[in-house]
């Protein structure tokens, strides 16, 4: 394979060259911190009264974490580090999981995120011949505008197109000739279920790539969502509290995501014991941003569950890579005392070719038990009318999600595009144990 380098010289950096480098960036960056009003109290607490007290990386185990609630508790300004005529634009988080944080950018720091985008979006093969598509939702969330900078950068023909409509998606791509897009795994699985209703043919579309994040999802879905497509599907990871995407990337070897050395320190720690996981094992990410002024973040714990994989990749890359994030700690839910992860349900049903492109799991009460049910969209070529293969296809996924979850789920069956389909992150998840939903 051919591979294509953005930075080369960063890219391929030695490690020990690129540990200087990780050295040099987290003094400047705990510097900025401390001209932050959160920082500064917890820094100097910490006894790190200025960045020469950083003398080697081990150091960085002496700042404490940053939690979520840190950055509401200090918001609006508590994490600004320059002044405020010297910030270009604020982003915020999709709060997923409560109220949204917000994140400062000076124009540097726009332009080093871009070219951070940028060298993930060229490292799968794009071009300025590639004409990309940004099925994202823009505005606040960063996946819009951080994608969109990144692709002119790159050179590309960029289209605002947002998320939503796929008609006019359609109309767009056959229009201009996309040849790459950016979307969530859902909305893509949503297009491609699209297609087929409104008779959209492949041929008439020139869609080579497209980029996949913003959600967690399995290997099986990637692969039914190139299959469906005929695309090559690459994974893409980030976070608004670390500027968004452009965190970590898949090469074109589509094994693991290159995590950025050179703007970010990564860390895996056991989420119980807060203690560095040990070489190899799945954990907590732990993030360190490296390459902002306006709003530093150190050791920001993102609950994402991942590891480092072992050994070099064979793109010749330096930066190590993350597995597939498989979701959050947060996300665990607990059915009758029993812990079961969203993504180990996708695992399952995603893996069978009946099964359609959506589906939605719910938890409620049941008398004092909790109860289960997983609704899936099944194929329009296995919906029929005969309920018999519908039964035994229940029955079958009933049995492989208890064999691999231990829990009984009910299982409903829906037909393709019945399921509710979000524009933004996918909502899998209904607990309507602990409110009335
Ligand atoms: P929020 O935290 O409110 O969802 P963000 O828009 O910053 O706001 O979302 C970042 C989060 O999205 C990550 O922390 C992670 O949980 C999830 N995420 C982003 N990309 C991926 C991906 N490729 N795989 C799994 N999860 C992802
Ligand atoms: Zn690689």
């Amino acid at each position: 394979m051919d591979f294509q380098y953005w930075n080369e010289h960063f890219e391929k950096m030695p490690r020990r060259e690129l540990e200087a480098w990780q050295l040099e960036r987290l003094r400047e960056t705990v510097g900025h911190a401390l001209r932050t009003p959160f920082y500064q109290k917890r820094l100097t607490e910490a006894g790190i009264k200025n960045p020469a007290s950083i003398q080697t990386l081990a150091d960085l185990q002496r700042i404490p974490f940053t939690g979520k609630q840190d950055l509401r508790e200090g918001f609006p300004y508590g994490f600004l580090s320059i002044p405020r005529e010297a910030v270009v634009r604020l982003h915020a988080s999709s709060g997923t999981t409560g109220i949204p944080t917000t994140i400062y950018f000076s124009r540097d720091d726009i332009n080093r995120w871009t070219s951070f985008v940028a060298r993930c979006i060229y490292g799968t093969g794009c071009t300025k011949a590639d004409v990309f598509q940004n099925m994202i939702t823009y505005g606040l969330f960063t996946g819009g505008l951080g994608f969109h900078a990144g692709g002119e950068e790159v050179g590309m023909l960029v289209i605002p197109s947002g998320a939503g409509n796929t008609t006019r998606q359609f109309r767009l791509m056959q229009d201009f000739g996309t040849t790459v897009v950016h979307a969530t795994p859902s909305f893509l699985l949503h297009v491609e279920s699209k297609m087929k209703e409104e008779g959209v043919r492949r041929d008439s579309l020139a869609l080579k790539r497209a980029f996949a994040g913003a959600e967690p999802y399995s290997e099986d879905t990637r692969r039914r969502i190139e299959e469906l497509l005929a695309i090559d599907v690459y994974n893409s990871y980030g976070l608004s509290e670390m500027n968004g995407p452009g965190v970590a990337f898949e090469c074109q070897c589509k094994n693991g995501l290159h995590l950025w050395e050179d703007g970010y320190i990564a860390e895996i720690i056991n989420p119980d014991t807060l203690e560095p996981a040990a070489e190899g094992e799945r954990g907590e990410l732990v993030l360190t941003v490296l390459c902002r002024e306006a709003t530093p973040i150190l050791r920001y714990r993102t609950r994402d569950l991942t590891g480092f994989m072992p050994g070099p990749c064979p793109c010749g890359r330096t930066h190590r890579r993350l597995y597939r994030i498989t979701g959050r700690s947060d996300d665990m839910l607990i059915i009758n005392g029993v812990n079961v992860f969203p993504s180990q349900i996708e695992e399952v049903i995603m893996a069978m070719k009946e099964v359609g492109n959506n589906y939605v799991i719910e938890v409620e009460k049941d008398g004092v038990l909790d109860r289960l049910t997983v609704k899936t969209e099944v194929t329009p070529e296995s919906f029929m009318d005969d309920t018999r293969p519908l039964n035994a296809l229940k029955e079958k996924i009933r049995h492989t999600l208890q064999a691999s979850i231990t829990i009984n789920p009910r299982v409903e069956l829906h037909e393709s595009g019945s399921l509710p389909v979000s524009e933004g992150k996918a909502q899998r998840v209904l607990d309507k144990r602990a409110k009335d939903v």
